[in-house]
């Protein structure tokens, strides 16, 4: 009997450090039951992760992370159990990489600017392991490099310094509204799931309600309860809000690799019990 799951991981598809085989065999070595890979903006690890899943026991859920439009915090849509051979989801995804290509040029000269010289190409090389048109490259590349090169001494520290919101080297992507990112996961047959929720910087639950409740009438179908970010209290509130609003419930450690080490594989544990309703919707 295999009792938990992981619904919420990267690789290098995007900024996570392993390959999407490597997460795959990482889940079944932790025998989780089942293991969703979530690359931000990109379906580019899908193939590569289900080949790997398809001799092992746990069970693979392709997935994508999507950042959406929010004032005052930060608004991420998981979708999953998605088909990603879906011609609409692909497009907007597609969309959402050309922007990406158009900010990264500008904060490298950001960063150019004050002092620090990275380019384009060893973002490539130093910050990401899948090449080519539908590989993601991010902030958390770029804080790597500047790691890499001795300009600061860990992510955490580029972040704070100088990549994260509002700080010198920052420039923000257009991003889907919410609805748009639902629509999307939705068009490709997936279940749509709020991510992280203490990221929407909610002031009292009241506000956190009203925020979820406006999602739902706009498509949302679940809440992402378990998160190594959530304290038990929120994890408690969480799931007595998916229960209230009728959600599904997920959960996952948005694990990125060895580099990232505050987030590790399998952690926290999510029950099956408590996602078994998703399972049934998002195991293909
Ligand atoms: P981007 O999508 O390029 O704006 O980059 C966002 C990603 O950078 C997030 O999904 C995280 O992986 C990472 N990130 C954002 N803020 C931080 C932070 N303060 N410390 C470490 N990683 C972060
Ligand atoms: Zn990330
Ligand atoms: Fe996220
Ligand atoms: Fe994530």
């Amino acid at each position: 009997m295999r009792n938990f799951v992981d619904l919420h991981i990267h690789s290098v598809a995007s900024d996570g450090d392993l390959r999407p085989g490597e997460v795959v065999r990482h889940a079944e070595m932790r025998k989780l039951a089942a293991a969703a890979l979530t690359d931000h903006d990109t379906l580019a690890g899908l193939g590569e992760a289900a080949r790997a899943a398809a001799h092992l026991k746990v069970d693979f859920i392709p997935g994508v992370e999507i950042s959406a439009r929010f004032t005052g915090g930060t608004l991420h849509i998981i979708g999953l159990g998605i088909d990603p051979t879906c011609r609409t989801l692909q497009q907007v995804l597609r969309d959402l990489r050309t922007q990406r290509n158009r900010r990264n040029p500008r904060m490298i000269a950001k960063l150019r600017r004050l002092g620090m010289q990275i380019s384009m190409h060893e973002l490539q090389h130093l910050g990401v392991g899948l090449r080519g048109a539908e590989a993601v490259i991010g902030r958390l590349h770029m804080a790597r490099v500047l790691c890499a090169k001795g300009y600061v001494g860990s992510v955490k520290e580029a972040f704070a310094r100088y990549l994260g919101l509002g700080r010198p080297a920052f420039v923000d992507k257009e991003r889907l509204a919410p609805p748009q990112a639902m629509q999307a996961v939705h068009a490709a047959g997936g279940a749509a799931i709020l991510a992280h929720p203490p990221q929407l910087n909610y002031a009292n639950s009241s506000q956190l309600d009203r925020i979820v409740r406006s999602l739902v009438h706009d498509g949302l179908d679940g809440l992402e309860v378990y998160h190594p970010d959530h304290t038990p209290r929120q994890t408690r509130a969480y799931l007595d809000l998916a229960r209230r609003l009728g959600l599904l419930v997920s959960g996952g450690s948005d694990f990125h690799g060895p580099g990232k080490p505050e987030a590790r594989l399998g952690r926290p544990r999510v029950p099956v019990a408590a996602v078994e309703q998703l399972l049934a919707r998002a195991v293909p």
